[in-house]
């Protein structure tokens, strides 16, 4: 059954084919790491989580890199703000975003555990900019050689008027191209073409609370000087998955300029095809505004789990919507997921426990929900026949089997549900309101459904007789 992505260049669905039969180069551009990450990202990263989990489902074996963004503009200017050394910085939050991804059941890729990656610097599936400075200065060599970037006053910068495929991938036209325009900055107008800093010279040095600070900087031939944003992920992207890759994912809001420029300065310098499938995720709204800090509506993780919710309720609620459509966040969205989320635990602690070899699964609702999967993360459509399957009237045995294969993309940590243990006491009341519900006094019975509730029993009367779960959490 073969996958199905929609591919932002040429903006259409394709049949997937990775460049190896079974296996597949993914990159994924990380975090800047200035601060926090919220809940915007998350929603990215957790659809990137899922873009891997879909591929591996289908038996690829997927090599995933992602950057880390350990030095920009943003960085540079909260250091001078605080008086401190960006690395205080960086590595604080660098910290925090990989602490954050158990919270949300995403996948890590590194085998050692995160202390030992630390002490050793191993981080080969996160590679940080600061560590790949030298694959960096290679391509800005090659392309200053090939006459498509040049030295300017204050930096290296890309022509991009010397790559004639310049805004394929973001349908901006030349008409958009300022004549002579350069922009120095790392994010910057999202209308217009100009040409883009590959490489910035440290600019002078600024005082900050008595002191003279200097930028971070990096010897280079072309001078000394730090990479612009761009150049890292085409750098480390290529050096991890080779000059041709597969799959490249990203935020929406990266594809003009970030995307368009990595694949400038990519296939300018090695005149190859840089990536054959671009996957941008949409973006999430807060209460249907962009966030921002003047609309105070940033959230993290830690907002989230302080406010009382689960953050895994926040996974459940990224997978009601496409990854191709904007998501509104709202605390009562986010309530209805956390909901549903228990709903569905309670369903699975009230199921026998699996016999593994004497039980299979449910092979119809698992090929419907693979077909979902596979038809461009159709994650809405597998939610939903998940429930089916759920809801369904098989043996729970089975529904236990399927369950654990379709959480294998889902991540909602299911597996770890154990089949839930009735507190004392409740199991004789079960036995005595049953008895009374038999004599018809169904009030008496009532109450005693009233009595378990509060033990957070929840009863109810089937023909086979009374079926409970337990409340979770
Ligand atoms: P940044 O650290 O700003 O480079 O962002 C990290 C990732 O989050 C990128 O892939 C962005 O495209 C993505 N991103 C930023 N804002 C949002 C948002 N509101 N919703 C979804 N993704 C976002
Ligand atoms: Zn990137």
């Amino acid at each position: 059954m073969a996958i199905k992505l929609y591919n932002f260049l040429p903006k259409k669905v394709e049949e997937f084919n990775p460049i190896n039969a079974k296996s597949v180069g993914m990159y994924t551009c990380g975090p800047t790491v200035y601060d926090y990450v919220h809940i915007g990202n998350w929603r990215t990263f957790v659809f990137e989580d899922v873009l891997k989990r879909v591929l591996r489902f289908n038996d690829f074996d997927v090599t995933h890199v992602m950057n880390i963004t350990d030095i920009d503009d943003k960085i540079i200017k909260k250091a001078a703000d605080e008086g401190v050394d960006y690395k205080k910085i960086t590595e604080k939050f660098e910290e925090a975003f990989f602490d954050d991804f158990e919270k949300l059941n995403i996948e890590s890729e590194e085998d050692a555990p995160r202390e030992v990656r630390r002490e050793t610097n191993m981080f080969e599936q996160y590679p940080r900019a600061t560590e790949s400075i030298d694959a960096m200065i290679v391509l800005i060599q090659k392309l200053l050689e090939k006459g498509v970037a040049y030295k300017g006053d204050d930096g290296i910068y890309f022509s991009v008027e010397k790559f004639p495929n310049y805004g394929k991938l973001s349908g901006l036209s030349k008409g958009n191209l300022k004549k002579g325009a350069r922009v120095n900055a790392d994010l910057y107008d999202k209308e217009s073409w100009a040409d883009f800093a590959l490489w910035k010279f440290p600019s002078s040095p600024k005082a900050s609370g008595g002191q003279v600070k200097k930028e971070p900087s990096w010897p280079a031939p072309f001078g000394e000087g730090r990479p612009g944003w761009h150049i890292e992920c085409s750098a480390m992207s290529m050096k991890a998955l080779g000059e041709t890759f597969d799959i490249h994912a990203g935020g929406v809001d990266l594809l003009f300029p970030h995307h368009e420029n990595e694949i400038a300065q990519s296939e300018a310098a090695t005149g190859k095809k840089f990536v054959n499938y671009w996957m941008e995720g949409e973006h999430l709204l807060v209460e249907g505004e962009k966030m921002s800090k003047s609309l105070n509506n940033i959230y993290t993780l830690a907002d989230i789990s302080e406010k009382g919710f689960d953050t895994l309720a926040l996974r459940y609620l990224f997978l009601t919507a496409h990854y191709r459509s904007k998501l509104n966040f709202t605390w009562e969205s986010l309530q209805g997921a956390g909901n549903a989320l228990n709903n569905l635990r309670e369903e699975v602690a009230s199921w026998n426990e699996v016999e593994k070899e004497a039980w299979e699964g449910l092979p119809d609702f698992e090929k419907d929900f693979k077909n979902a999967i596979n038809n461009d993360l159709d994650m809405p459509r597998a939610v939903a026949v998940m429930w089916d399957m759920v809801k369904s009237d098989n043996p729970t045995v089975r529904k236990h089997e399927s369950i654990l294969v379709m959480d294998k993309v889902l991540g909602l940590g299911l597996e770890r549900i154990k089949k839930a243990e009735l507190p004392e006491g409740a199991k004789e009341l079960i036995e005595k309101r049953e008895a009374v519900r038999k004599t018809g006094d169904f009030e008496e019975s009532d109450n005693m459904r009233g009595e378990l509730a509060k033990m957070g029993v929840e009863v109810e009367d089937t023909p086979q007789g009374p079926k409970w779960k337990v409340k979770q959490r």
